[in-house]
């Protein structure tokens, strides 16, 4: 005891005091009658003084000797006593034990509880106890239950304080342990969420706490009724849980039952129940004990577990992924799913198929390799991923793939095999007819002249195939087409227009440029190309092919060149060949000198004949003016004439560019007839003609045109010289065609043989002493210049036909 007051040191040890009073020797006084009664009263005390320290000693020798640990302390709580039973039990002396050595003994954890109910009990005066762990001698600690009650005096003062400690070590541990258990059993139940009841048939007379919960009610308010608890019980299945429950009772035996029940909020719990009937040794019903199961969670676990099998199944359908497991111990599958079944073609209505139902479906060429490989993985315990074909029983192959994982236990021992099988057959082939089309791409790309490009968002080449521009492609990459460019400054409209397509993210085509090859020459390269997005729409650059068309463009440019040769030489023909026709006319007309002469004089020989007339009719007296005015119209009129002649003569001499003129074909016609007529009257022949009228004009050259007329007339002359004195006609006419006009010039002259027909028109051929033989070929070439026809037939019953035909205008 730390606390001690001034007025309880003035107090300390009443009994030791008393004692030692009691054992000092009694106080000499003087003899006297006074002195003898002093004796007797002396002796008296003496005597109860023995008395008292008699009954103190027995009392000591009982309080020693009692079954029980004793202590006793003064008002303040200081030790002033402890039994011998004490000392032994602790096994120390009580020097070791009094002032405050006893705390020594108390297990330190206890400590500070006993001391605050000793102290409590000390200043308020009342009952003191503790429950503490005490030291034995032997070291253990020992629960103790510590009592202490104080002794008053006839006031009322606390005189003493006595205390008794017993070991209720064994107990204490038992009712701990069922304390635990019971605790155990609770939490066990709140765990299980089972509970345990017991009723009779008028009230529950046992219901663990785990229980009410489940029933709903709150623990702590105690045992509901059974009419409460029957109300709780879902309508739907009362009457079904009491016939079970009758019926166990009377036949003697445990049941069990699913039942609901409906909380005050509505909520429905499901719950099992196992009930026994107990019975008294007469045979009466004592009570039913019964335990309650909370399913709930299970019951919604279920369901939940059910929904999850069959979003299982559908999402293995729609992967085409089935699943299995195979017992290593038995050997045997464990476990195979729907689409597994079907993978395989086996049906899932039939018991689980053994290893070898599996196998039997894989390709015959498949099975040793799926063998080795799954007798591997249960060998090495390790992941397997395989590849094979399965064959259904209608000859379909598939394409499967599986993998499986080893379950092993502790000691590393395989349990199981888990895995899954994946159909892959539309996977494969797709990969194939991929495979397919990239092999052919390829093929296509390596073979091929042109080559592919692909260039990043700024145009910069990404990619190139190995032919690129000739060769060295790979120092391309990353620049731009125009950085090797050699036409930027030549061509530059042309680039301007590539950069805007571009800009605009358009495909191009057939784009032609040159640029430095990679052999160091300038080449021509044509490419073509398209934009690249990606699934956002985001512009990722070009790609396309390229062709080197060097060659082509060098042909096209040597072929232009050619162009412009042939035209000028085509200029130069028709050059030579306008002056041939010259040529050809001047020597017609050259034929005709005579003929023209004598066209040319008949006029002016007629107009000096009207001149002389006039001189006549001038010098008569009186001049007859009248005369005279009709003679110089005449002279003029003559004049004229032979102007027209010459004019005409003029035209066809003239040398003169092919003129594209709109010709009234039959005036053609009648002026050649006309500058012709002397000469054909020269040879005796007769001029007809036959010109149709309305005939459409055409277009041409009216000079080139009479000169055909002019050669045809001619020759038809000269083809009729030598006749003798047969006919010599001549008939010219004209007629109109489908698509134009036709000419014809019908002689009655010997004609040609057959033979001769095409003959004629070839250059050079004559068959005249001083002939040219140019005159037909260049009528030909006229004509079809014109884009007409001439040809030769011979005419009916003598002579040669020429007729040309040329469209209207
Ligand atoms: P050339 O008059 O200088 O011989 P042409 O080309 O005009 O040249 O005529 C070629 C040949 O065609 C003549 O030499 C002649 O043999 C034949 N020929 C042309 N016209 C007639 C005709 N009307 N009748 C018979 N033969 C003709």
């Amino acid at each position: 005891m730390r606390r001690r007051s001034k007025a309880s040191s003035k107090r300390a040890r009443p009994q030791e005091a008393k004692t030692r009073k009691g054992r000092a020797a009694p106080t000499m006084r003087r003899r006297s009658s006074a002195d003898q009664a002093d004796e007797v009263e002396i002796e008296d005390r003496r005597e109860a003084e023995r008395a008292v320290r008699e009954s103190e000693y027995k009392l000591r020798q009982i309080i020693d000797t009692v079954p029980g640990i004793v202590w006793a302390t003064g008002p303040d709580g200081e030790n002033t006593y402890a039994n011998r039973r004490l000392l032994d039990y602790i096994g120390a002396q009580y020097e070791d034990f009094k002032n405050h050595g006893w705390q020594r003994f108390v297990h330190p954890d206890d400590l500070p509880e006993t001391l605050k109910a000793f102290h409590h009990a000390i200043e308020t005066g009342t009952s003191y106890e503790a429950v503490h762990r005490v030291r034995r001698s032997d070291g253990e600690f020992r629960w103790h239950r510590d009592r202490g009650e104080p002794l008053r005096d006839r006031e009322g003062r606390i005189i003493q304080w006595y205390g008794l400690s017993i070991d209720v070590d064994e107990a204490k541990k038992a009712e701990d342990r069922l304390r635990r258990s019971e605790a155990y059993l609770a939490e066990a139940q709140r765990l299980s969420h089972s509970g345990v009841a017991a009723y009779n048939e008028t009230a529950i007379v046992f219901g663990s706490e785990e229980t009410y919960r489940i029933w709903g009610f709150d623990p702590p308010q105690g045992v509901p009724s059974r009419e409460a608890v029957f109300q709780r019980i879902h309508p739907d299945d009362r009457d079904r849980l009491n016939a079970e429950v009758q019926r166990a009772v009377s036949e003697k035996r445990d049941y069990s039952a699913a039942y609901r029940i409906v909380l005050p909020d509505g909520t429905i719990k499901h719950l099992e129940t196992i009930g026994r009937p107990a019975f008294s040794a007469s045979g009466e019903l004592v009570e039913i004990v019964t335990t309650q199961i909370d399913v709930t969670e299970r019951k919604r676990a279920e369901q939940a577990l059910m929904l999850g099998e069959a979003y299982l199944a559908e999402t293995q359908k729609l992967t085409h992924t089935g699943s299995w497991a195979w017992d290593a111990r038995s050997q045997k599958v464990l476990y195979c799913s729907e689409e597994m079944f079907r993978i395989f073609g086996l049906d899932p209505q039939e018991d689980l198929p053994t290893r070898k139902s599996f196998r039997q479906r894989v390709h015959p060429e498949d099975r040793n390799k799926v063998d080795e490989s799954f007798a591997r993985v249960v060998n090495e315990r390790v992941d397997s991923f395989d590849e094979y074909r399965v064959v259904l029983p209608d000859g379909t192959v598939k394409h499967v793939y599986s993998s499986g994982h080893p379950i092993l236990d502790a000691n590393g021992e395989l349990i199981e095999f888990v895995g899954t099988a994946t159909d892959v057959t539309e996977r494969k082939i797709a990969e194939e007819a991929l495979r397919e089309s990239e092999a052919k791409f390829r093929d296509y790309a390596e073979t091929a002249s042109d080559w592919l490009w692909e260039t990043d968002p700024d145009y910069k080449f990404t990619l190139l195939t190995e032919n690129a521009f000739g060769s060295d492609p790979a120092q391309r990459i990353g620049t731009v087409c125009w950085d090797h460019a050699l036409d930027l400054e030549t061509e530059p409209d042309k680039w301007r227009l590539v950069w805007a397509t571009l800009d605009s993210h358009k495909p191009f085509r057939d784009f032609v440029y040159c640029t430095l090859g990679g052999s160091g020459a300038p080449m021509y390269v044509k490419a073509s190309g398209k934009p690249v997005f990606d699934a956002d729409g985001e512009f990722r650059g070009y790609r396309g092919t390229g062709t080197d068309v060097t060659a082509i463009i060098r042909a096209e440019a040597s072929l232009r060149a050619a162009e412009a040769e042939a035209r000028e030489s085509e200029q130069r023909y028709q050059k030579a060949q306008l002056e041939l026709a010259h040529a050809n006319r001047v020597a017609t007309m050259g034929q005709l000198t005579s003929s023209i002469a004598h066209e040319v004089s008949q006029p002016i020989t007629a107009a000096v004949t009207y001149a002389l007339a006039a001189r006549r009719w001038l010098s008569a007296e009186p001049p007859n003016f009248h005369e005279v005015d009709d003679a110089l119209s005449l002279i003029v009129r003559e004049g004229n004439r032979a102007g027209d002649v010459i004019g005409r003569i003029r035209a066809l001499i003239k040398k003169a560019p092919a003129r594209k003129d709109v010709v009234e074909i039959n005036d053609a016609i009648l002026e050649v007839i006309a500058l012709t007529h002397t000469e054909a009257a020269n040879n005796s022949v007769s001029v007809r003609t036959l010109l149709a009228e309305g005939l459409p004009r055409v277009h041409g050259d009216r000079v080139q045109l009479q000169q055909v007329l002019l050669n045809l007339i001619i020759n038809a002359i000269e083809a009729m010289h030598d006749i003798g004195e047969k006919e010599r006609d001549l008939l010219i006419s004209s007629r109109n065609e489908p698509d134009g006009v036709s000419v014809e010039v019908r002689d009655s002259g010997p004609g040609f043989a057959a033979a001769d027909l095409d003959r004629v028109f070839a250059a050079f051929y004559t068959t005249k002493p001083g002939g040219l033989g140019l005159g037909l070929s260049i009528c030909r070439s006229i004509i079809e210049a014109h884009n007409g026809k001439l040809w030769a037939s011979p005419n009916v019953p003598r002579g040669a036909v020429f007729r040309f035909t040329v469209p209207a205008h």
